[in-house]
């Protein structure tokens, strides 16, 4: 996804997280403090995800396009070699899964894999 695409789908998550809490609040007129912190919590989590993901690729890919060495192992310096792309899970701070699609790279001397930056 180019830059463009990237932040017209955070508006497009953005506004239905807008919608969708209005659709709440009307649908639970009396909730408590703690009842709409939640919702909006669990709601700007997905959000949150999302936006973290698309980061994380991008600067993912920037490490692999910056400067002619491209990455090298942390341990021996080496040059890693392209392994493909390969699917990663993390879990966010709010405890969604996030899939981060990313080049793994492996060092031709040690075997170390690794998923720049990290
Ligand atoms: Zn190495």
């Amino acid at each position: 996804m180019k830059g463009g695409e990237v932040q017209a789908n955070w508006k497009g998550l953005s506004e239905e997280i807008m919608q969708g809490m209005a659709e709440w609040r009307a649908q639970h007129p009396k909730a408590t403090f703690r009842e709409i912190e939640a919702e909006i919590d669990e709601r700007l989590s997905a959000l949150r995800a999302q936006m973290i993901s698309d980061t994380a690729m991008a600067s993912a890919q920037a490490e692999w396009e910056a400067g002619a060495m491209g990455v090298v192992c942390p341990k021996c310096g080496e040059k890693l070699e392209k392994k493909g792309k390969k699917k990663r899970k993390l879990e966010t701070q709010g405890g969604r899964q996030v899939e981060l699609i990313r080049e793994y790279g492996v060092c031709p001397k040690c075997g170390q894999g690794i998923f720049p930056p990290g």
